[in-house]
């Protein structure tokens, strides 16, 4: 049987941090309770620890106020609420060139005017180039990472620019959180969505959502139910979270979150992440029948690497990668059509490699020799 070399962490990551599955146990077992609902020692046990995992997010991501950190059902949940809860139909909104589906299908059906922001081949924004009328554009959406070619995008630059006109920005952090630090009020970000099973290295089905003041008092509710609090009232309570948090919240998974972020160390993660960058980058340079997009500079980019095998079906090549190589990787588009279009690679798409703090040099190095003895053939025996 082959090892497995799981290159597919930009999906999400594996294995999870220390602790997360015994974390979840521990709550399905032995808490079980809701928050909110209930007066009993084990409702106090479930509220605390979700208290808890909102403030080390708060503190985390440079979010003034632990309330305004809200539990979604995911990344994409959490952007939808931001998007559907601050925009309305007809309304101009900027994008980069890199943006997911979760950004993408949402605008498009608002009946959103998208502006894309210009960008250079690897997908870097250019904000310098934008030229726009700025009365009418109610906002800026823009990933942090590319989920394709791993592009750092320049939220410095941006943010400043957006500041200058009054225009709110919301950042998708999919594949930068637990990679790279980002401090929503140093970038003056109004709204950061995140999941917490990609660099977090927590459980499926929960993201997040952390607001700026400003952004939490205009965002309008756009899922509604009990909350545990106001129950004579049938509307929203006015108070946050419990005003963009109706339901039952993923418990298990926000217990599995806690253990996680007690690794927690973005520092650590983009030293090593460096490293294989690196590493990758190095063993590949130079070599023919492929095309790797997005930026050659390692400080530009996270662990996400795009490979285009010029001569094969890129499909066909991750199939090959996993029966005869145990490499698990992910090929075709990646929910980021508008990402392909800017670096060539529509429609046919990529091989994805994407690495996690649990990958190894060895790894990195099988995985490189691999994609140097596949880039040499011209046909696969399949
Ligand atoms: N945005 C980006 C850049 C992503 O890579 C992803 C997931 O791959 C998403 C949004 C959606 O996240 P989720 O599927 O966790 O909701």
């Amino acid at each position: 049987m082959l090892r497995e070399i799981y290159m597919d962490n930009a999906a999400t990551s594996f294995p999870k941090a220390p602790g997360v599955s015994d974390a979840m146990k521990r709550y399905l077992d032995a808490v079980g309770a809701n928050i909110g609902r209930g007066s009993y020692g084990r409702c106090t046990d479930a509220g605390m620890t979700v208290l808890n995992v909102r403030e080390s997010l708060a503190k985390a991501f440079g979010c003034a106020d632990a309330r305004r950190v809200i539990f979604t059902g995911g990344n994409t949940a959490a952007l939808n609420m931001a998007i559907f809860g601050s925009l309305h139909p007809g309304d101009t909104v900027l994008i980069s060139a890199m943006e997911h589906n979760a950004v993408l299908r949402p605008l498009t059906a608002l009946g959103c005017r998208l502006i894309r922001i210009p960008s250079d081949p690897d997908g870097q924004i250019r904000p310098d180039l934008l030229d726009c009328d700025w009365d009418s554009v109610r906002l800026c959406v823009c990933t942090h990472a590319s989920n394709v070619s791993g592009t750092i995008l320049d939220l410095a630059a941006l943010s400043e620019l957006l500041q200058r006109h009054d225009v709110p920005l919301i950042v998708d952090a999919a594949q930068s959180a637990g990679h790279l630090s980002l401090d929503m009020e140093q970038r003056h970000i109004a709204a950061l969505c995140m999941p917490a099973h990609k660099g977090l290295r927590g459980p499926q089905g929960l993201g997040m959502l952390l607001m700026s003041e400003a952004f939490a008092d205009a965002l309008r509710p756009t899922v509604f139910g009990g909350t545990g609090s106001q129950s004579h009232s049938d509307r929203m309570p006015p108070f946050l979270p419990d005003r963009f948090e109706a339901g039952t919240l993923n418990l298990p998974g926000i217990y599995g979150l806690s253990a996680a972020l007690e690794h927690y160390d973005p520092a650590a993660a983009r030293k090593h992440e460096l490293t294989l960058i690196r590493q990758f980058t190095e063993a590949l340079a130079g070599a023919e029948h492929i095309r790797i997009p997005g930026p050659r500079d390692p400080m530009r980019r996270v662990g996400v690497f795009s490979v285009d095998f010029l001569r094969l079906d890129n499909a066909e090549v991750s199939y090959v990668l996993e029966q005869q190589y145990g490499i698990l990787t992910r090929c075709g588009l990646h929910c980021a059509p508008e990402a392909h279009k800017t670096l060539g690679t529509y429609p046919h798409g990529t091989v994805r490699f994407s690495f996690s703090p649990a990958t190894t040099e060895d790894e990195v190095w099988q995985t490189t020799d691999a994609i140097l003895a596949l880039a040499k053939m011209e046909r696969l025996n399949l």
